[in-house]
């Protein structure tokens, strides 16, 4: 059996060697010339850093990632409204791990090129269109030296992102990427270890947001790469947007700076590290209703293709990773390719649509949202403002939906 994959990000480049432990041959062919080390920081669920520890890549993640330890949640006022261990210290039995996407990216891009034979990936080749054949499928690509290249395999796998030209081939009527209202801003700065040296910290709901994790060491053992995410809402939800969903567009820090006041941050002088931030990037929320399938005959979708979503609650990347495991599973061993597509989408489309649709509710961090509406002007005691028990089924509400209850995970 062979298999094309349409785009070489984290979801592409998992799924290549998901299919290549299972026997499964595969090309990878992703649009842009290199693989560009873009992306700032991106957090690895348990369940996820399993899926890749069953691949031996445990190592090479801790070698350029932080397990985490502990979350807080806080009001903008900097007031505590939760705080929980996290990963092994939860009692998973995986780490969660905090990374920087790009170095995540570079990992994965040489683990690839060192396990598949050569020539799986193809660098410079943007998927333009697909037919089915008799055999399985074609797929035409355009070349960054102007040419055009066709492959043919049994199946094809859009794993190309928000933008997937498979996902608008098989949904023509879809339209653009949705708008959430909410402008992101993001960068990392070499910067004093905080709560601990392995904490995500988070203050604000879903109207403004603020969140601190470290990504990887910095430069003494004191110092950690600290990511940095700004989210406010500047637009109503549905408005026209700003620009087009582009992870790689430069920000202003005179666009930032007004937004800052709306935080009290105490545990890290938040306006510090995002000046000492070389590059500020921005990146209006984008995501699209859920489909009613991502698979037909022998072509199927995956990672942000299929199910493109906020990153309130750190989920892109996990569930990418996730329906990688999932398609290789079901292809393997299969004379019957339409039923294995169907299979997988049987078990990942709905648990996806349910975190796309949690996550536009605030996702995990709603709880701060709560608070925040109950007592505006902050509070003493936050029990007092909403019950330990009412605080706790918000949470454990999310968790279930994206198996973050140790019990759940599978792998
Ligand atoms: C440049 C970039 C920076 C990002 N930065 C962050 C970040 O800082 N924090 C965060 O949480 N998430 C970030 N993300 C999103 C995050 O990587 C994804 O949500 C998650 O990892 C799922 O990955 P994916 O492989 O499904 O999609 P993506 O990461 O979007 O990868 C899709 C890949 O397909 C390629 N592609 C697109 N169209 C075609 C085509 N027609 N033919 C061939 N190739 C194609 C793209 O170039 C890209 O490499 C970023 C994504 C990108 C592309």
């Amino acid at each position: 059996m062979k298999a094309i994959i349409a785009g070489g990000g984290i979801g592409g480049l998992t799924t290549a060697m998901m299919l290549a432990a299972r026997g499964i041959e595969c090309t990878v062919h992703e649009q842009s010339p290199r693989h560009r080390e873009l992306g700032v920081g991106i957090t690895l669920m348990p369940t996820a850093v399993g899926a890749l520890a069953g691949l031996g890549l445990l190592p090479a993640l801790d070698s350029i990632g932080v397990s985490s330890a502990h979350l807080y949640y806080q009001t903008r006022r900097g007031q505590t409204v939760w705080d929980e261990p996290r990963g092994r210290a939860a009692g998973h039995a995986m780490p969660q791990m905090f990374v920087h996407r790009g170095h995540l990216l570079g990992m994965l891009a040489n683990e690839a090129a060192a396990r598949l034979p050569a020539g799986t990936i193809r660098l410079g080749q943007r998927l333009i269109a697909w037919r089915q054949t008799d055999n399985g499928v074609e797929a035409r690509f355009a070349c960054a030296d102007g040419g055009e290249h066709v492959e043919t395999a049994d199946l094809l796998i859009g794993a190309d992102g928000i933008h997937s030209a498979t996902r608008a081939s098989l949904h023509p009527d879809e339209g653009p990427p949705r708008f959430s209202g909410l402008q992101m801003w993001r960068g990392a700065a070499d910067w004093p270890a905080f709560l601990g040296g392995a904490s995500l910290l988070i203050l604000g709901g879903v109207d403004a947001k603020l969140v601190l994790y470290p990504i990887g060491p910095g430069t003494a053992p004191d110092r950690r790469l600290t990511n940095w995410v700004v989210i406010v809402r500047t637009a109503p939800d549905g408005s026209s947007p700003p620009n087009r969903a582009d992870w790689a567009r430069e920000g202003d820090l005179a666009d930032l700076a007004p937004h800052l006041d709306l935080f009290h941050c105490t545990d890290v002088d938040a306006r510090g590290l995002i000046a000492a931030s070389g590059t500020i990037w921005e990146y209006a929320l984008f995501d699209r209703d859920p489909v009613a399938f991502w698979s037909r005959g022998c072509v199927t979708l995956l990672g942000d293709a299929a199910h493109p979503m906020y990153p309130m609650g750190a989920n892109g990347a996990t569930q990418a990773i996730l329906d990688a495991v999932t398609l290789a599973d079901a292809l393997m061993g299969t004379p019957d390719i339409a039923a294995a597509l169907a299979q997988y989408q049987a078990a990942r489309l709905a648990p996806t649509a349910e975190i796309v649709r949690a996550n536009r509710r605030g996702g995990p961090e709603a709880v701060i949202d709560v608070v925040e509406r109950l007592a505006p002007d902050g509070f003493t005691d936050v029990d007092a403002v909403l019950s330990r028990a009412d605080r706790h089924a918000i949470l454990q509400g999310y968790a279930a939906k994206v198996g973050m209850i140790p019990q759940q995970e599978v792998r």
